[in-house]
């Protein structure tokens, strides 16, 4: 398919079915497993019960755009009419898929964070977009501003953010989002940016929509998901906000996509943004010390793994253990030690030669598992041969 011409399978798949065939720990793909809070699978269940079980309209129940609309006032400051400010998508994932078809043209640039997440990469290329990746470099992974700059030319219409980042764990300063605000404005670019574990930061760590700066409220279209600020990822439900102009673009390609999204657990999420608002601060405090944990295991097996400040994602870099390929590494991973990582290198531009992949060497481990889970996969990780052969 030409559209898809040169993007590879998404990883996710491949190593949970690998996880799956060998019975090991699988810190690869992010999700929880432990469920999000009980009186919000309680109140799924009733409005299934209730009748929510027919097409819910295009832009999402009202009250769900309405609990958004107070998510983002309550925690940010930000003012969203949720009429037409405010749309419920199927997971971020479609959120994401739909601002870039309805925002990139064919040969449009759209400058991102590298690493990214590979979704990125497939919607850029299905919209006939060009991606200009802008690195962040381990192991602390900052933006560099001369090269966002750089990556600014007169096609770019999009610059598109993740903050907290997957798979880097970095959460973008006040300083680089000025700077990135700064081109935005200069440049009149539209900013998308997905937020998807806003709530999931540790340390002290502040994460800042960047929507809140001076001058971007009007170009920025801010994403979300109940998925990981809630421990329901299997659910699907994510959304955007932000000036009617950007949510309408999103909104002409959403409307072919899938139309509309799930109504019942629509109900649900609303009830868990107003009647659960602490949730995610407790599920980061819980996450803060498992990542920890898993940090701190991974280092004494000897693999260097900087703390990261938000998502639930760690990186090692492998080099320490001999090995020059992540891919390699994480496909012997399961048969020597009994658990399953992600490679990081997938999450690079792949026209890039293998020898210039700046990933090439990290892995990333999902540590939004319970203890005992972390526990024996350190255990196994200890116990086994990890040197490169
Ligand atoms: N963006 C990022 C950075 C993610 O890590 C994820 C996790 N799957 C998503 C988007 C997709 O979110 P959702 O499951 O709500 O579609
Ligand atoms: N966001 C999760 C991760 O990065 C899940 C991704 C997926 O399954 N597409 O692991």
């Amino acid at each position: 398919m030409a559209r898809l011409r040169g993007v590879p399978p998404t990883i996710f798949a491949e190593m949970s079915a690998l996880a799956v065939a060998t019975g090991a720990v699988n810190l690869g793909q992010g999700f929880p497993d432990v469920d999000g809070p009980a009186s919000v699978l309680d109140r799924a269940a009733a409005a299934m019960r209730e009748g929510a079980n027919q097409y819910a309209p295009g832009t999402g129940v009202p009250a769900l755009r309405e609990a958004i609309a107070r998510h983002q006032q309550r925690c940010y400051g930000l003012s969203w009419d949720p009429a037409s400010e405010v749309v419920v998508t199927t997971g971020a994932t479609e959120a994401i898929a739909a601002a870039i078809l309805g925002l990139v043209e064919p040969g449009d640039e759209v400058v991102l964070l590298e690493p990214y997440y590979d979704s990125y990469l497939a919607m850029i290329q299905m919209a006939g977009g060009v991606r200009r990746p802008v690195t962040l470099r381990a192991p602390d992974f900052r933006l560099d501003v001369a090269e966002l700059r750089a990556a600014v030319g007169p096609r770019t219409r999009v610059v598109l953010l993740n903050s907290p980042h997957n798979p880097t764990g970095a959460v973008l300063t006040r300083a680089e989002l000025d700077a990135v605000a700064q081109v935005a404005v200069e440049h009149d670019l539209i900013v998308v940016t997905d937020e998807v574990y806003e709530h999931l930061t540790f340390g002290g760590t502040v994460h800042t929509p960047i929507a809140t700066l001076p001058g971007m409220r009007e170009r920025t279209l801010t994403i979300s998901s109940l998925g990981k600020s809630y421990s329901l990822t299997g659910w699907k439900v994510g959304w955007a906000s932000g000036p009617a102009h950007l949510v309408g673009a999103l909104l002409d390609a959403k409307q072919w996509l899938t139309y509309t999204s799930g109504a019942p657990l629509q109900v649900a999420a609303a009830y868990a943004l107003d009647d659960e608002p602490s949730w995610p601060n407790a599920l980061a405090a819980s996450l803060e010390e498992r990542r920890d944990l898993l940090c701190e295991g991974l280092r004494a097996i000897g693999l260097p793994t900087p703390t990261p400040q938000g998502t639930y994602f760690a990186t090692s870099d492998i080099s320490a253990l001999g090995w020059a390929d992540g891919n390699a590494f994480c496909r012997a991973l399961p048969e020597r030690a009994g658990v399953v990582a992600i490679p990081v290198q997938g999450f690079y531009d792949p026209s890039r030669p293998v020898s210039d992949n700046p990933g090439r060497q990290l892995v990333r481990w999902a540590f939004c598992k319970r203890p005992e889970v972390l526990v024996d996969a350190l255990e196994r990780l200890g116990h086994a041969d990890l040197r490169a052969d």
